[in-house]
């Protein structure tokens, strides 16, 4: 990958370049919707290290030499300009994110090196405002539902009813400690119902990004 092709300058609304360039340098071993995850993951969360001047490590949630080794096995060629903004830093969680994190780490369907990496991504990326789906860089829905099926399937099968991902992963960690959130007896007679099921539909944080990035551009050439 050339410097010219580095992410120098970058905004939120280049967040979707740094996709593709991942997506470019994947390696042929690592699989393609895995692939695609990490990467919606990493943009997204490059675009908001870049945004508030932190280092990666703090918007991922992994330890500098966790990310790098991330990196060189899924995307090897985009190590070099990536290595730049890891940044070296002891990773602090609070209460809610070392539980997230247990939570999921318990609840993968293998005990890997890479589930328990995506665990930390997805627990640290829950911090953020937005339905997860999107604050991960994620297409839609779809994406994380086929993501916790697949890494976190013993996790993801407990949430029968198809619960708001977010929503469902504090009430797990709720449950767990004997603590319930619920303000009524039954999901049916609960004045919260929308809050926990309702929709869960919304704009691609990352084509969002594009669509900015595209009509700066179409500004700027008139
Ligand atoms: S709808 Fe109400 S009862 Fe059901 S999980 Fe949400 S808060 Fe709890």
């Amino acid at each position: 990958m050339s410097v010219q092709n580095s992410p120098e300058g970058f905004t939120i609304s280049s967040a979707r370049n740094v996709y593709s360039m991942l997506m470019e340098a994947k390696a042929p071993g690592t699989d393609t919707f895995d692939a695609h995850v990490i990467a919606c993951i990493l943009a997204m969360s490059f675009a908001e290290a870049k945004a508030e001047h932190i280092p990666l490590v703090d918007a991922v949630g992994l330890e500098a030499d966790q990310l790098t080794d991330l990196v060189e096995t899924c995307f090897p060629d985009a190590l070099a300009w990536l290595s730049r903004d890891i940044g070296r830093r002891d990773i602090a969680r609070s209460a809610d994110e070392a539980c997230l994190l247990d939570l999921l780490k318990s609840g993968a369907g293998r005990q890997t090196v890479f589930a328990h990496r995506l665990a930390a991504l997805v627990a640290r990326r829950a911090q953020r405002p937005n339905h997860l789906w999107q604050d991960l860089g994620l297409r839609h829905r779809g994406d994380l539902s086929d993501l916790m099926k697949r890494h976190f399937a013993p996790l993801a099968r407990r949430n029968s009813h198809d619960m708001k991902w977010k929503k469902f992963l504090y009430r797990m960690i709720c449950a767990d400690a004997a603590f319930s959130l619920c303000t009524a007896p039954s999901c049916g007679e609960c004045g919260d119902f929308e809050t926990c099921f309702g929709d869960e539909t919304g704009e691609s944080l990352l084509a969002r990004g594009r669509r900015a990035a595209d009509l700066h551009g179409s500004r700027s050439a008139a």
